[in-house]
Parts: C-alpha cells; structure tokens; sequence
C-alpha cells in the first residue's frame, strides 16, 4: 500500500501523498502523538491532516475537538481542545464564520446555540448521545408538570430542545454548585437533576439537595464496575485509579480520585503519576499522555461508538461540501441559550469539582422518576 490518506471529493477519490513537505509540516505534531499512534498509521493522517489545516485557513473555520477524539484528530486539526462547553464557549470568542464540531450532535446544537451567527458543521450527523436520547422535550414537561416549583437542572448533554425546557444546565464539574445555587434561588430542599441517573446519584452525595433524578445513562460509563477496578489494583498495585462521575457510585467510590473530564487532566498534570488507570472513554488517556510523557496510562476503557463516527476524512469532506450543517429553530435556540448563560453567569468554582464519596453521606435517597 502507498503512503498517504484517501478521501473524496465530490464522491470521487482523491489521494494524498505523504511528502517530505508534509512530513516537515506536521513533524510538531507527530511529536506531540508518537506515543499512541504507530509510523505506519501516522504516514496515513498526516497528509490529511496538512489539507484539513490548510482548507481551515481558506474557510475561516475552526475545529473543535472533544476530549474523546482520537489522537490524529485531537492534536492534528483542533484548534480548540476539551469538554463541550469549553469547546462552545472558546468557539463564541473566536472570529470563525465557520465551526467543525469533532463531537457527537448535541455538542454541534450547543455551539450554535450559543453561536448562533456562525456557521456549525458537524462531520456525520449520526454522532449521537445514549445520554441525549435519553429524554425528549415532552419528557421534561412532563416532569416539570409532576414536580411544579422545583428546579430542572440539565446537564449539557442533552438536546437543544430539551435544554429550552430546562431552567439552568450543568456540567460534571460544576453539577454540585448549579443543583445548590437553583435550590437555593427556588427557596426549595428539591432539585430535579437529569438525565444521567449515575452523575444524579453522586452529586446526591456531595449535597444535603435531595435530587430528583432521571434513568438516563451513558453508554460508555455504565459498564464498568467496582469489580474492574479490584482486579486492576492487583494487577497494578502502585496505579493511581480515575473515573468519571457518569460511572455508578461503586466504581467511583472504588476509584482514588472521581471528577470531570477536566478535573481528571488537571490531576494527571499536577500529580504527574507514574502510573495511572482512567475510567472513561479511550481517547481521553491517549490525549492527556501527550502533556504528561512521564506518566503511564493502562487501560481498560470503553470506546464511545458515537464519537468515533468522527474521522479526519469527513473533517475533511465537511470542510469541502460544507455539510453537514446544524440548525435549530431560533425560539428554542434562544431558550436554550438562557438555560446555557444562567450557568455560566454563576461564580466559577474555586477548582474543578471532585466527587469525594469516602468523605461523602453514605446513605441518599434518590427518587428516580
Ligand atoms: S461518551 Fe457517553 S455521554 Fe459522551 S457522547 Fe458517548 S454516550 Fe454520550
């Protein structure tokens, strides 16, 4: 087989080689991923990589790439990096006309929503969320129906329409805060926190907010168990174990340390372990390892079938045809805007947030709607 990356154009294909020009052009970046992708693999994005980069300048277009892109993707083309907020929120400052979404489809709905006069692209619109799907608009007003007078808090990952219905979005890093602040404003003891079930039941934890929760899951994190993380600690008696808050309470508690995504990056780099076991998506460990080269990661992880419909050939056929755009209605856009910007109006946390269950209230009662 030739070096190089095929894609197509217009439905044929075209072949790009891999140069000495392109070689000395990407040769930062390889740095940066040799660690996780192989010479042979490289040869094969590299070309890519230099069009889509180039195809980027002549659109005005950035790329944003999720923590849970591979490798090539998230150090190759994105120029910004991290969870989906943090992506949609670096998008609004940039001076982009055009945002390719590396990301599943309810993360291209919040760049436009709070993008809305710029251009969204998403790759493969059929990126979906078993945590998105969850849970309809019709749902959450059903909800709001059962439970008047108390507030709707909607972690981000959900749909546009869903977040219109809601009073105020959260995040894993800052669920505790947002589900205290509402009860707070609301004057209530109550908050409806949906629609993952398992980061409902550990924020419960954290906060004498009684939560009202929703069976929602998220593909990836409800797999493991505590029994995954007893036998890693006697395969790798010195690795310091991380995991995600969308993980049930038995994995979290099991686990050294539980927080986001970006509480979990943020202790790789100041800890800077030897050796480290990361319970959440695969990518999210390839990545981190580009910034802590002295630190080993092992696995296990659970591989995001939706996020790796995310590829740099339909990144580059996305830039090309200009597809595949996102729109949302502007009422629910806007709406949904507002349950986005309460959040973000809130103070920011002294840190990202941590879900110390050891330390936590052992017995919470959860009611599951
Ligand atoms: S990792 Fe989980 S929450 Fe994230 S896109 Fe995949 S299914 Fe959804």
């Amino acid at each position: 087989m030739d070096d190089g990356a095929l894609a197509f154009r217009s439905g044929s294909p075209v072949r790009f080689p891999f140069t000495p020009a392109v070689e000395a052009e990407t040769a930062p970046l390889w740095d940066k991923v040799k660690a996780r992708v192989t010479p042979l693999e490289w040869r094969a994005h590299a070309p890519l990589i230099a069009e889509i980069n180039r195809l980027k300048r002549d659109k005005g277009a950035v790329i944003l790439a999720h923590n849970y892109m591979t490798p090539e993707i998230f150090h190759g083309v994105g120029d910004y990096v991290g969870d989906s907020l943090g992506l949609a929120r670096e998008a609004q400052r940039s001076d982009a006309k055009v945002i390719v979404q590396a990301g599943v489809h309810f993360m291209a709905e919040t760049s436009k929503v709070l993008c809305p006069d710029k251009r969204v692209l998403i790759p493969d619109p059929l990126a979906g969320c078993s945590l998105a799907s969850s849970i309809t608009a019709a749902d959450v007003r059903m909800i709001k129906a059962r439970y008047p007078g108390v507030p709707v808090v909607t972690y981000v990952n959900t749909t546009a329409e869903v977040k219109a219905e809601t009073d105020i979005c959260c995040t894993s890093a800052n669920a505790v805060q947002v589900v205290e602040a509402a009860a707070a404003e609301w004057g209530t003891d109550r908050c409806i926190l949906i629609p993952d079930e398992f980061l409902a039941r550990n924020v419960a934890r954290q906060t004498a907010v009684k939560i009202i929760a929703w069976a929602g899951h998220c593909e990836v994190h409800e797999r493991f168990t505590a029994e995954d993380i007893r036998e890693l600690r006697a395969a790798y008696p010195g690795a310091e174990i991380l995991a995600h808050p969308e993980c049930p309470a038995e994995v979290i508690e099991a686990a050294d340390f539980a927080g986001s995504t970006a509480a979990m990056g943020e202790y790789v780099s100041r800890r800077r372990p030897a050796q480290v076991v990361m319970i959440t998506e695969c990518s999210m460990a390839s990545n981190v390892q580009a910034d802590s080269p002295e630190t080993s990661f092992i696995g296990p992880c659970n591989l995001c079938p939706h996020m790796k419909r995310i590829s740099l050939e339909n990144i580059y056929e996305a830039l090309v045809h200009d597809r595949y755009e996102v729109t949302i209605d502007p009422v629910i856009a806007e709406r949904a805007r507002a349950a986005v910007q309460r959040m973000i109006d809130l103070p920011p946390p002294a840190q990202p947030a941590r879900y110390d269950l050891v330390k936590a209230r052992h017995h919470v009662d959860v009611e599951l709607i």
